[in-house]
């Protein structure tokens, strides 16, 4: 475990992240680009020591993986123990029980008391790719609706549910086919006012898939329930639940991606339980594993259990060290009762930018719930007009402070903030002082 302080004894990045960062130009691809290039030698709650001997505050938690924290004590124990056992049969060859383990695990934590089954896989964008597979074989059609400000992965068709172009879609067409884009509802940005959003956002919705795609044509609507990527959009109050209503009458696959909300981040096991809305399926990655790389599909029996035997699948989904290591992360979920804490934090979080915000005119917005939630940076609160240069200098400044943070945003002015739920309240504390510091520099 490292130290839970920050310090700096040297400037980041230091002299070994930089002989470091000249060997990999050499070696690793241009197109992987890093956010802060310092080398991590070790990692535990809300601290990450690079090479040189600095220990940075981790407002980023490896975007919202580690939220029980790196090298989690039981993560580091149930893999300990796979490890020494086996390591791989392919659960498609032969069994073993960890991978049932968190089928009933998550069957039993999202949304619902429907019966359930799930499938497990290596990346959200897999276990994306698979939910849309899924819902077009249950129900015989192919269109699928996703959002502006989307984000659903990399993949040829998660890139294509995107919606970002740079850096995410520019140069890598021709896209997969049918898919269909309509508004979010956006409360910041959309144009007759908050009050509206909602309301106005589903009207649009429904007249859209309508009149463009055709309700008897669409297996799916894919949503975040709070949009990760795209900026960390909390839609309008009532426009998710209204969205799963209409797709639930019109005999459409809802889809929650909960892979950046999922596994208390926000408050709740899961963002869509903020509105009692149960997705037929729901997409889970990132934190469910404690860094390990797992990922899932749970949803309705008859959805998950329409496709043909050997439909679904591949080579390491479910890998045993990976499952390992989800029981030891949702172990440590509930033991410490994560989603209280997030909660609560998220208070803390809450209050700290609301008064910024009053201090400070660029920022526009706060939003978000729990320890999932963003500044939105303008350089005129009228206009509402995005200040991508500020948001980056902050950042810039946050760095070379020892305070690891991100950015988001189609219009890259999102400041966003994501540290381990295990985070010690000193350090949140102080991380947002240094955020302060910044945000005063650049203002
Ligand atoms: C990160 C993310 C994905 C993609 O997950 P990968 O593990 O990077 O493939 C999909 N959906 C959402 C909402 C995400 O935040």
């Amino acid at each position: 475990m490292v130290a839970q302080n920050a310090q700096l004894v040297t400037p980041v990045p230091g002299p070994s992240s930089q002989a470091l960062q000249a060997r990999r130009t050499q070696a690793v691809s241009k197109a992987v680009g890093t956010v802060l290039p310092v080398y991590v030698d070790e990692a535990s709650g809300g601290i990450l020591r690079d090479v040189d001997g600095n220990q940075l505050i981790d407002f980023a938690s490896g975007i919202a993986v580690t939220s029980v924290g790196n090298s989690d004590p039981r993560v580091v124990a149930r893999v300990t123990e796979q490890v020494q056992r086996f390591t791989h049969t392919c659960f498609m060859v032969s069994a073993y029980e960890g991978y049932v383990e968190v089928c009933e695990q998550l069957n039993e934590l999202t949304p619902g008391d429907h019966e359930k089954r799930s499938a497990l896989f290596n990346s959200g964008a897999e276990a994306v790719e698979n939910a849309v597979k899924i819902a077009r074989y249950a129900t015989g059609r192919q269109a699928v609706v996703a959002f502006d400000h989307a984000y659903h992965g990399r993949t040829n068709l998660t890139m294509a549910l995107t919606a970002k172009s740079m850096p995410y879609k520019a140069g890598f067409a021709p896209f997969a086919g049918e898919i269909y884009r309509v508004p979010m509802a956006y409360p910041y940005r959309w144009p007759t006012g908050a009050e509206n959003c909602a309301d106005e956002a589903f009207e649009t919705f429904v007249s859209q898939v309508h009149t463009q795609v055709g309700e008897e044509r669409t297996a799916a609507v894919i949503l975040e329930p709070i949009q990760g990527e795209g900026g960390f959009i909390v839609p309008a109050p009532g426009f998710v639940a209204k969205v799963a209503h209409w797709c639930r009458d019109n005999g459409i696959v809802f889809i929650a991606d909960e892979v950046q909300t999922g596994f208390c981040r926000t408050g709740d096991w899961f963002a869509s339980e903020h509105e009692q809305v149960v997705p037929d399926l729901v997409t889970t990655g990132k934190a469910i594993a404690g860094g390990l790389p797992l990922a899932g599909v749970t949803g309705r029996a008859e959805l998950m259990d329409a496709v043909h035997a050997g439909g679904l699948g591949g080579t390491y989904g479910g890998n045993p060290l990976a499952c390992a290591a989800a029981l030891g992360a949702i172990e440590t979920m509930r033991a410490d009762d994560l989603t209280a804490r997030a909660a609560r934090l998220g208070e803390t979080l809450r209050n700290r930018l609301t008064q910024l915000a009053d201090k400070y005119e660029v920022i526009g917005d706060v939003r978000g719930r729990g320890l999932m939630q963003a500044v939105e940076l303008v350089s005129d609160r009228a206009t509402k007009t995005p200040d991508p240069a500020a948001t980056a200098a902050v950042t810039a400044a946050c760095h070379k402070a020892g305070l690891l943070t991100l950015t988001c945003g189609t219009f890259g002015n999102v400041f966003r903030f994501l540290p381990p739920l295990v985070i010690g309240e000193d350090l949140l504390d102080e991380g947002l002082s240094i955020f302060e510091n910044a945000l005063a520099g650049v203002a």
